[in-house]
């Protein structure tokens, strides 16, 4: 377990993480172990493919299982979809194969988990690996696949200051914005409130731009209203759902809503929140509504799942069709 890094989940945003992190330590450290695992072995192989033509020269090894990637590296990454995934690999693999390591390996452990899911759920693993000596951070990122590609996301941090601090360095190597949110679960906590507010406000805009457009107002004139006044928001400004809106900045509406954040992540953001709110008796008027209207929308328009969640415009329009 000398110098090694081993990152578990290469998909559209792991994989994109890993080159950039693995790229750069392997350009200051050529020595450096590099270690890649996934449910499907052939993301995992086609990741490895990728690297060593860039780097031929890596050490970088496909694992097949989470528990031969934990026993190989010290720096442990997980980017994984959810809640289950997370669980399932931390309980099952990463904490039961730390146990069998003596104890000043599990002492210089240090896993770094940027999966979003639910934060309860990350705090007892944190929790479990904190008593056997390890460092736990959460680190949900925001910046979408572009972000992570351009090694520009921001992390949100969850975790003690030692944690923090060890995990900074690394995190550097994929992001611009490394925040230190508090304790264990905090990083979850900020990722969450924000996907709530962006999820409500995606379909607001939606609901706007149809109704402008019902009004006769052409979209890019609305668009640029709304830009400059105090309705502008990301959801507006950069994600606008209506084609020829926002022509120069190409959002994923000129695409057929491909590529982006996927309306089913989003709709499991939302669920997330609705859900953590409702332990903490915290009122989510909007967020429940909100989730329930990209439930709904695919299951009306299943393909919509995968597109750019400001697909939701799609549904709403099918709604308004009189
Ligand atoms: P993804 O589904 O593309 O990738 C997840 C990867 O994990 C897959 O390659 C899958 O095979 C692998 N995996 C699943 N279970 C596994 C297991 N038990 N062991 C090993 N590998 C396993 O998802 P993604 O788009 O990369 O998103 C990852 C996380 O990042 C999610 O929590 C998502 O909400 C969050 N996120 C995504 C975006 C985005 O734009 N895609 C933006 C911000 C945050």
């Amino acid at each position: 377990r000398a110098k090694s890094t081993s990152f578990i989940g290469l998909g559209r945003m792991g994989s994109e993480m890993a080159y950039n992190l693995f790229s750069k330590e392997y350009t200051q450290s050529p020595e450096s172990n590099f270690v890649v695992c996934d449910a499907l072995p052939e993301s995992a192989k086609a990741f490895q493919d990728n690297f060593l033509s860039q780097f031929p020269g890596a050490n970088l090894q496909v694992v097949d299982t989470p528990v031969q990637a934990t026993v190989a590296s010290k720096t442990i990454i997980t980017m994984l979809p959810s809640s289950p995934h997370v669980k399932q690999v931390y309980s099952e693999s990463v904490i039961p194969a730390l146990k069998g390591l003596p104890s000043q390996d599990i002492t210089q452990t240090l896993c770094i988990d940027s999966t979003t899911l639910d934060v309860d759920v990350a705090r007892a693993v944190a929790s479990e690996l904190n008593s056997l000596g390890a460092q736990m951070v959460d680190a949900p990122v925001s910046g979408g696949v572009a972000g992570a590609k351009a090694g520009t996301l921001a992390f949100l941090v969850g975790g003690t200051e030692q944690s923090f601090k060890l995990s900074q360095p690394i995190l550097a190597q994929m992001g611009q914005r490394i925040i230190h949110c508090g304790p264990s679960g905090a990083g979850l906590g900020a990722k969450i409130c924000n996907n709530l507010i962006l999820g409500v406000q995606q379909i607001v805009v939606g609901e706007g731009m149809l109704l402008g457009q019902k009004l006769g107002l052409d979209p890019a004139v609305l668009a640029s209203v709304i830009n400059s006044s105090t309705g502008g928001c990301w959801a507006s400004s950069v994600n606008n759902p209506v084609p020829g809106a926002l022509p120069e900045k190409s959002p994923p509406c000129e695409r057929d809503y491909q590529g982006g954040f996927v309306t089913a992540l989003m709709l499991k953001d939302m669920g997330l929140a609705t859900e953590i709110a409702r332990k903490q008796n915290s009122a989510l008027p909007l967020g429940e509504l909100a989730e329930a209207i990209y439930a709904k929308s695919i299951q009306e328009q299943p393909e919509l799942a995968t597109r750019d969640f400001s697909a939701v415009y799609k549904y709403l329009r099918a709604q308004n069709v009189s």
